[in-house]
């Protein structure tokens, strides 16, 4: 009994319960949906290796590729009362927030404000996360966009924006839409300081976010076929009882559209952001040069 216990049991279990693979060792395009080495992936920035497809990168993913050397600072974000209209929907709004802040380790909340050196220059970032309830901007994330805004004055820093985001937190009704009007006052202090302000549309890029902060940018970013609008194509549709033209709502039309000043692949974002910054906050370059942003 003891041979069969202390011997061929564990030996058959370890037979049983070992993996072939381990489940994230593999990635699919969300595209061209071609199977993608994980680690080969995250090297490329979460971009396809073989159509070039953006994937969403979260903050924390993305940070290290835009600061030299990939060193940052984090600032935490200011407390808020939690669940102030005590929400309920098929469950509690804080039992919906501690379940994404459990599974979410590492973020707390849908926004992420950093700082750090760009080239030199000290640069203050605020990235809104699409994994964490959708990007939705609630308190938290108004007030920590007020914060991001003040450190840039502070620090005569320019503010870089990356927007992800399905729009105000519903679970905060008025609270969230008040966040629109307390998050453009925010960047008025940062053009008034005679800051840059630049935002990095990513997909998505919808809804309250959109109609604030996201599109009141001194030069407007985007990575490629990332979706930026205010409503749904399908509301759209329906409201209109029009047929949308292709690829609508996509960066590349809105770049003909003239609603983003250029598309730029994801690995050339730090560089194009340095230049840019470089030429709207060191005057000699920027009247020897022109304004000449080139497009992706
Ligand atoms: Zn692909």
């Amino acid at each position: 009994m003891n041979w069969l216990t202390n011997f061929v049991r564990p030996k058959l279990r370890a037979l049983v319960s070992r993996k072939a693979t381990p489940d994230n060792l593999w990635v699919k395009c969300s595209k061209c949906e071609q199977m993608l080495f994980m680690r080969d992936w995250e090297a490329n920035q979460h971009v396809c290796t073989h159509c070039g497809h953006h994937m969403r990168v979260r903050p924390l993913k993305r940070l290290p590729h835009l600061f030299d050397e990939g060193k940052y600072e984090r600032h935490p974000l200011p407390r808020v009362p939690t669940d102030p209209l005590k929400f309920r929907d098929t469950k509690r709004y804080d039992a919906r927030l501690k379940e994404a802040q459990s599974k979410n380790e590492g973020t707390g909340e849908a926004l992420v404000v950093a700082s750090g050196l760009m080239a030199g220059r000290t640069t203050v970032m605020a990235l809104l996360d699409f994994d964490f309830m959708g990007g939705s901007m609630g308190t938290a994330v108004g007030e920590g966009l007020v914060m991001a805004a003040d450190l840039a004055v502070a620090r005569t820093a320019p503010l870089i924006v990356f927007s992800a985001s399905g729009g105000a937190r519903m679970q905060e009704g008025i609270l969230s839409l008040m966040q629109l009007t307390r998050t453009t006052i925010a960047v008025r202090k940062v053009k008034e300081a005679g800051l840059p302000y630049i935002v990095v549309l990513t997909d998505p890029t919808t809804g309250g976010v959109s109609a604030s902060f996201a599109m009141l940018g001194d030069v407007h970013l985007a990575e490629p076929d990332a979706i930026i609008g205010f409503a749904g194509p399908r509301v759209i549709q329906d409201t209109i009882r029009q047929e949308l033209p292709p690829g609508f709502q996509r960066s590349e039309y809105l770049l003909e559209h003239g609603m983003v000043d250029a598309v730029v692949h994801r690995h050339k974002l730090r560089e194009t952001l340095i230049r840019l910054v470089s030429l709207l906050m060191d005057p000699r370059i920027s009247e020897s040069r022109g304004l000449a942003v080139a497009g992706g």
